[in-house]
């Protein structure tokens, strides 16, 4: 049986609006495709899943029609199983080692875990009870995926638990970065609704190693702090004419459209530059929406610009044939050297071709200029997504934190790091990964905390 496809919402609509590309399963289709699954033995479907859900079960249950239970077997080791279903890269994990890849597609998993959470939202969380309720509090530094799974998973266990973060509202790149068009807030907003239900506190607009250090938390009664401060500060290319107006890194770009919705202004009273052309430099998930996010706001035109090629390329499969199929340009092997405007204002970005040398310390083919290749394109805007660092404003003030060689936070394997009594995971810890593998170190942080506090 043909793998079962989820309806989306047709190229030349959705780009004038922010609502979600795609519909997903309805019930019918979600139990039709549940079918597929042959309920392997050993599930490798599993191997791929860094949260451990047992995914044929699961599926069992949504072929029996029970898609509630589907959805509270998933929780049982996943706290944010709607956000997943929507932005996990399940090509490179579950999905990857599906049986069914030998002959056909694999099961979509990804879909189905949305389908039953998605009816869980709608329906009302099923709330699991806390046996014993611990007196030992945990601060959780971060809200993003990596803070709300340790958050979960210690309230779970009976502790008090209160996050502490800086922004306005809770979910980290899930509401800052990852437009709406492709995660709702609504979805993120219930999902953290459920950890609140759970007991969490949530201290929004509270920036630790301003408001208040890691000392005051430890002296307010915290007797462990997790640290998922997530890799939050932009790269820039360090080229001339950088600095010109209408250039922004795509935090900034981002964020001002997602989090502080720009893109209603005047209504919300954050601007945004909207331009007619506009380019992107860099080939991952944060390009991507950075260009999905320009076309949306209006540009007539938006070049994706990436120095290696498509094979090359980190973004997930599924966003980059959505935004080819919007209609954004690629243009592969290209570096931009130098920007040239008017007035204060960009107006135009020489770029040079490249060519794919020797493989890098990465095991890429590394790209290499090609000499005199160099052309200039129009554009009103550009939008820098060639990665993102650690902000060093609260690492930089824990004496005896230890970092590692690229200024992230250095940890054991669970997740502990030199000072006593404090976590970490997620992004500070790896640079930038995914939502999924930032909840793995979650789990076993959270783990790794009770281990120390039993
Ligand atoms: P974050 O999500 O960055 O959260 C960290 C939180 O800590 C933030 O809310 C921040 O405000 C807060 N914080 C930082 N410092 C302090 C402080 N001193 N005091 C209090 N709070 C603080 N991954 C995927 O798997 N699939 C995708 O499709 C995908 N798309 C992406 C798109 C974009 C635009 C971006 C930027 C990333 C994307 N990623 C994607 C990567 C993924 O979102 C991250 O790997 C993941 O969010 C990391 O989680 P985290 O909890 O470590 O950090
Ligand atoms: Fe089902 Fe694929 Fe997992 Fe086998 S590997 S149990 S077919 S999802």
């Amino acid at each position: 049986m043909p793998k079962i496809k989820a309806q989306e919402q047709l190229p030349k609509e959705r780009i004038h609006n922010f609502n979600e590309v795609s519909f997903g399963y309805t019930l019918e289709e979600g139990q039709k495709e549940a079918e597929r699954c042959l309920q392997c033995k050993r599930a490798p479907c599993r191997q791929g899943c860094p949260v451990g859900i047992d995914i044929p079960a699961f599926i069992a249950l949504i072929k029996e029609t029970k898609f509630l239970e589907a959805a509270w077997k998933i929780k049982e080791t996943n706290s944010l199983p709607a956000i997943c279903g929507r932005v996990c890269p399940q090509e490179i994990q579950c999905e990857k080692f599906c049986t069914l890849r030998h002959k056909d597609e694999p099961v979509a998993i990804g879909r189905l875990e949305r389908l039953v959470a998605d009816l869980e939202i709608e329906k009302g969380f099923k709330i699991p009870e806390v046996r014993k309720k611990l007196k030992t509090p945990v601060a959780v530094v971060g809200s993003g995926p990596a803070g709300l799974t340790v958050a979960g998973d210690l309230a779970r266990r009976g502790y008090p638990v209160v996050i502490f973060e800086a922004l306005h509202q809770a979910g980290g790149v899930l509401v800052y970065g990852i437009p709406e068009f492709r995660l709702p807030k609504k979805i993120v907003q219930a999902e953290v609704s459920y950890l609140e239900s759970l007991g969490v506190s949530i201290e929004l607009n509270t920036v630790i190693g301003q408001t208040l250090s890691l000392d005051d938390l430890f002296k307010e009664g915290f007797k462990s702090i997790f640290l998922g401060l997530g890799a939050g500060a932009p790269v820039f290319m360090k080229i001339e004419g950088e600095n010109l107006n209408g250039i922004y890194s795509a935090n900034e770009f981002l964020t001002r459209v997602n989090l502080m919705r720009a893109y209603l202004f005047p209504e919300y009273d954050t601007p945004v530059k909207r331009g007619k052309r506009v380019a992107v430099i860099g080939g991952g998930n944060v390009a991507l929406d950075a260009a999905r996010t320009a076309l949306r706001l209006g540009a007539e035109k938006v070049y994706l610009v990436y120095r290696r090629t498509e094979a090359e390329m980190p973004a997930r499969q599924e966003e980059y044939e959505h935004a080819k199929e919007e209609g954004v340009e690629m243009l592969f092997l290209t570096l931009p050297v130098k920007f040239e405007g008017k007035d204060g204002w960009v107006e135009k970005m020489v770029c040079i071709k490249m060519e794919l040398g020797e493989p890098d310390e990465t095991g890429r083919r590394r790209p290499v200029p090609v000499p005199g290749s160099e052309f200039s394109l129009d554009v009103d805007q550009v939008i820098i997504a060639i990665g993102t660092r650690a902000n060093p404003l609260l690492i930089s003030r824990v004496p005896g934190l230890r970092l590692n060689e690229r200024g992230y936070i250095k940890v054991n394997e669970r997740g502990r790091t030199s000072k006593k009594g404090v976590f970490a995971g997620g992004d500070i810890v790896t640079g930038s990964a995914t939502v999924i593998s930032a909840m793995g170190m979650g789990k076993v942080a959270a783990q790794a905390i009770h281990d120390y506090l039993s």
